[in-house]
């Protein structure tokens, strides 16, 4: 493997029928995928569960430790089933109502619907399409005027911008797989709908009762999200920017600089964060990328992205593998540009651990000095590692440690290619022979190169982060 040639942008890929295969599973590794994502709120436990064996079972083969990530469908509203589909005409009035069966109340599987919409709130259908504005509740009845038509069928989604207080942020599925994700070992488990850190906070209960500590990704896609963005960012393990929904309870028109506020926050706190949703839509249909997309992909890494993420394009599309290394393809080329550059002004956070953040910091900087050619990195959990990523160092971060988990989380994290070794031990002349095989057999650097090695002494791996090497291979 020569990292030099390997892009450091992580490409996150929701599996679905588009790919669900050995055969497919292993196309999109090839093509750049570091992270499979099963999105629960289609298809059954059951189904998620085949999935999940085979991407382990291809990743073993390809000998690639791609992370698995459970998005939880979060507390969706949608319409009830309906007994035939309903044309909503720009300017009449209709009614919504909790699970009804009157035939003129439209049914909503939202218990506090009436509870939680005041008089001059939106009510957004199937992706926004259609749209509503509330003119009176009563008897548990929301009374809407139809602002824009359109055919609206069972089971869409509905949106109420910023109004669903009493939704539970973690529902019954949720729970479900929660438990499935702990009892599979998925590495990260994806929030919807959050609005608020308790939100994150209890979905994290409900993983720590469960005696795990699965790093959560909280998904921004309500308003509320971004008023609280600071205190959401602080107790999430990562961020991402759910643009699909986010646009309908927002408006497509504020998703670019809500993406970059997210951005500049996560950035702030060190914390990774993806950007996802419709990066190149029209590849589920064509073989190549509108212009506008693959602007669109490449702004989102040059606004310092950690990952990017398709969704419809692998789960259904025709050009699933395509549109993976269309990624890869712009990934490098906006990572090899003179524009990707970004302003390590590393501010010393008093919430996070001081030595740490001295040694990646310090790592990053003594880079330029001997010309290294990698930083290499040896931690148990990653957090050191997590550090150095955030600061975007100008040579791949080689990773070692001694937990497998700990290797497939890295695999979402920027310019991180972690390997799984057992080199637990004080860094003796021997093992530095090791390392140094390692670095030109596996890695592909040469007799003379430096890099810079950041661990702990006097164990290696196990204890923290406590020292910086400035090494020459073969010496
Ligand atoms: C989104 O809304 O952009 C998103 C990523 O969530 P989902 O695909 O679960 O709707």
């Amino acid at each position: 493997m020569d990292l030099k040639f390997k892009k450091r942008t992580k490409i996150i890929a929701t599996i679905g029928p588009a790919v669900d295969s050995k055969e497919g599973i292993k196309k999109l590794l090839k093509a750049g995928v570091n992270v499979f994502r099963l999105n629960t709120s289609h298809g059954t436990m059951q189904d998620h569960l085949e999935k999940f064996k085979t991407i382990r079972l291809v990743c073993k083969e390809f000998d690639y430790n791609a992370a698995i990530m459970i998005d939880l469908q979060g507390p969706k509203i949608r319409v009830g089933n309906l007994k035939k589909d309903i044309e909503l005409k720009t300017g009449q009035k209709a009614i919504f109502a909790h699970n009804s069966k009157e035939n003129n109340i439209i049914p909503v599987d939202y218990e506090g619907i009436a509870n939680d919409v005041v008089k001059g709130n939106k009510i957004l259908l199937d992706d926004g399409k259609i749209q509503a504005i509330v003119e009176e509740v009563k008897d548990n009845k929301v009374y809407v005027k139809i602002t824009n038509g359109g055919i609206l069928k069972s089971r869409k989604g509905l949106n109420i911008p910023g109004s669903t207080n009493s939704l539970n942020a973690v529902t019954k599925r949720d729970i479900e797989f929660i438990k499935f994700a702990i009892e599979n070992k998925a590495d990260y488990i994806a929030l919807s709908f959050v609005r608020q850190k308790e939100d994150v906070l209890l979905a994290k209960k409900y993983i720590n009762d469960l005696k795990s500590d699965i790093p959560v990704v909280s998904k921004l896609e309500k308003p509320q999200a971004i008023e609280n963005l600071e205190s959401i960012v602080s107790v999430s393990d990562c961020i991402m920017v759910a643009r699909g929904d986010l646009g309908i309870e927002l408006s497509p028109v504020e998703v670019p600089i809500c993406q970059k506020k997210i951005i500049e926050e996560c950035n702030k706190q060190k914390k990774p964060v993806i950007v996802a949703t419709q990066m190149l839509e029209s590849m589920i249909n064509e073989p190549i990328p509108t212009r506008a997309e693959s602007s669109d992909v490449a702004n989102a890494i040059l606004d310092g992205t950690d990952a990017v993420m398709l969704s419809g394009e692998t789960s259904v599309g025709k050009f699933a593998v395509e549109a993976v290394e269309t990624m890869t393809k712009i990934a490098k080329t906006v990572e090899n540009s003179k524009f990707y550059t970004f302003d390590n002004d590393f501010k010393i956070s008093e919430e996070m651990a001081i030595t740490r953040q001295a040694i990646a910091f310090g790592a990053d900087k003594m880079l330029k000095y001997v010309n290294a050619k990698a930083l290499l990195s040896f931690s148990h959990f990653g957090y050191s590692t997590r550090l150095m990523s955030k600061l975007k160092p100008s040579v791949p971060i080689i990773m070692i440690t001694d937990i497998e988990e700990t290797q497939r989380r890295m695999a979402l994290n920027w310019g991180v290619f972690a390997f799984c070794k057992k080199w637990d031990d004080v860094l003796n002349s021997e093992l530095l022979i090791n390392i140094d095989d390692f670095l030109i057999n596996e890695i592909g650097l040469k007799k003379g190169d430096y890099v810079i090695i950041t661990g702990s002494a006097p164990k290696l791996i196990t204890g923290r982060t406590n020292f910086i090497r400035v090494h020459k291979i073969g010496t």
